[in-house]
């Protein structure tokens, strides 16, 4: 049986960036989720797309230390892998002379942080020539230039896709059940394909890491959701904000922000409510409308724009009962890291988080780290068409005609990316929206599902009714009609 240095469990943002940083290592890594494919699982697929400065953690947390080195390291890592990414800079607004004040001791607690060129704009005509559509009431705001916007599941696909590229594997659909230790030594992982062996477990298993430390035997800590909604409207809105527009933060978040998406939509929210139930994702009338109120005091007239919503949606922040990022490796179990409780501002400290997991490794002597000769940090993203300018797409499309037929209308997406979407591992409706965006537009799927459906059960050889919009029990279409009609015909 194979033994891996590294079993990572869990392939949202964190272990996605860990996986790839460990590749550039001499090191038999694994990625496992229990989900069909990257990012399905947890929080990476539903927040706010935002790479924080990192002005608004406690001074001497991880998050403090974590977020503005992963801020500063997002921008070379979004050139090598082509992740859509935008530094567009931020604000938090006030919006009365006494919350200056605050302002004032945000950038204190950047500066702290490290963050750098952090500038409180206190001139109202200034305000409104950055930001033209904030509401005249602003009186002032902290501006943070390091801030961008990213697509978060693009990132992990592509963190995923260079690292098997540099050697890693990734087990998907295999669930972690336990981590195996035998005298104060991390053995592998039990899962529900059979036992793994690894030398090191990586805990980052978002809302389900505190149940997989506790069959470790570190059981210190527990993880519960925080639920944010969010309404997102159609790109003919992108442009009334054009960086996140922050409120001052509450006690247990950052707040309702407007900001523009990285592929030009308007995004609204999230609002912060604690739930208990780890797989409840629904939205409810009551937060979405406290996102539309907090949405209207940023840019006031915005509830005027309901029709232009194309969508609702809620992710769950998995937030620790020590209320700071758990990244730690214990002596005992000695091989056994956690990379737990990885709340917001997680996306944003995805990579300083996974270099800081490498180091553990090193320090704590688990495996001896030699960096491989060939590491290769470049990944191509999937041609886009609509992006590329005329004679580049015309000579795509006489080499390959299947980029000149589009099937998604909304963000024309043509059947060539769906192709090689698939070929890089999508193997459902939403692996594909995730790669290419076919069904995120206007009409969310309308037009493209039925083509999306046609060929990836073409290309995977399998029947229409066994494609799934995100993995077993999600079958589009659960039988042929003809199937139908004969059960009908033998229950009679
Ligand atoms: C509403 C909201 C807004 C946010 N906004 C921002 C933002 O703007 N900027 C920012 O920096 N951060 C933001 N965050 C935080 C950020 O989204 C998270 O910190 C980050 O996505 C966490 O990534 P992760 O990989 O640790 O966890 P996840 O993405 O939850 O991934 C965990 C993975 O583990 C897998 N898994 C779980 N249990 C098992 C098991 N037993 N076996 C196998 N696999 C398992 C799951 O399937 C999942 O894929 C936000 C979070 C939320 C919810």
């Amino acid at each position: 049986m194979k033994i891996y240095d590294v079993a990572i469990i869990g392939a949202g943002i964190t272990g996605t960036a860990i996986a790839r940083e460990l590749s550039k290592y001499k090191l038999k890594t694994l990625l496992i989720d229990k989900e069909v494919d990257i990012a399905f699982g947890g929080a990476t697929k539903a927040n706010t797309g935002i790479i924080h400065a990192g002005y608004d953690d406690p001074p001497g947390s991880n998050r403090a230390k974590y977020c503005p080195k992963g801020n500063s390291l997002w921008p070379k890592l979004a050139k090598e892998l082509e992740i859509p990414f935008k530094q567009t800079s931020s604000f938090v607004v006030v919006f009365n002379e006494e919350d200056v004040k605050e302002l004032e001791n945000l950038l204190e607690r950047g500066r702290k942080n490290g963050v750098p060129r952090l500038e409180i704009i206190h001139d109202k005509k200034r305000l409104a020539q950055m930001e033209p559509h904030l509401s005249p009431r602003a009186v002032a705001a902290l501006w943070a230039p390091t801030a961008g916007i990213i697509s978060p599941y693009e990132a992990a696909i592509a963190l995923a896709e260079n690292a098997r590229e540099n050697g890693v594997e990734i087990f998907l659909e295999t669930r972690v059940e336990r981590v195996k230790v035998e005298n104060g030594e991390v053995k592998g992982v039990e899962t529900s394909r059979g036992f793994i062996p690894a030398k090191v477990v990586v805990n980052a298993a978002g809302l389900y890491a505190d149940e997989i430390s506790r069959t470790a035997g570190v059981d210190y800590f527990t993880i519960h959701p925080r639920k944010g909604e969010y309404h997102i409207y159609d790109k003919r809105l992108g442009h009334l904000a054009r960086r996140p527009l922050f409120p001052t933060p509450t006690p247990i978040s950052k707040g309702i922000v407007v900001t523009p998406t990285v592929e030009g939509n308007l995004l609204i929210g999230p609002n912060a409510r604690d739930i208990s139930d780890k797989e409840d994702t629904s939205t409810t009338r009551e937060g979405l409308d406290e996102v539309m109120r907090g949405a209207a005091k940023l840019i006031p007239g915005i509830e005027k724009y309901r029709r232009l919503i194309i969508r609702n949606f809620a992710g769950l922040r998995a937030e620790p009962s020590t209320r700071d990022f758990i990244v730690e490796a214990y002596d005992d179990p000695r091989g056994f890291i956690n990379v737990a409780g990885i709340r917001s501002p997680g996306l944003t400290s995805a990579p300083a988080i996974a270099q800081a997991v490498a180091e553990m490794i090193a320090e704590k002597e688990l495996l001896k780290l030699q960096k491989k000769e060939k590491f290769n940090p470049y990944r191509k993203a999937i041609p886009r068409v609509v992006e590329m300018p005329p004679s580049e797409a015309n000579k795509l499309i006489k080499e390959k005609p299947e980029y000149g037929h589009i099937i998604c209308r909304c963000e024309h997406v043509s059947e060539g990316e769906v192709i090689e979407a698939i070929r890089r591992g999508a193997k459902t409706i939403d692996g594909i929206k995730f790669r290419t965006r076919a069904g995120m537009g206007r009409c969310q799927g309308g037009f493209c599902t039925y083509y999306v459906l046609k060929i990836l059960a073409r290309e995977l050889g399998v029947p229409e009714e066994k494609v799934t919009k995100r993995g077993k029990g999600s079958e589009l279409f659960p039988y042929k009609i003809k199937e139908l009609v004969r059960r009908d015909e033998n229950a009679s």
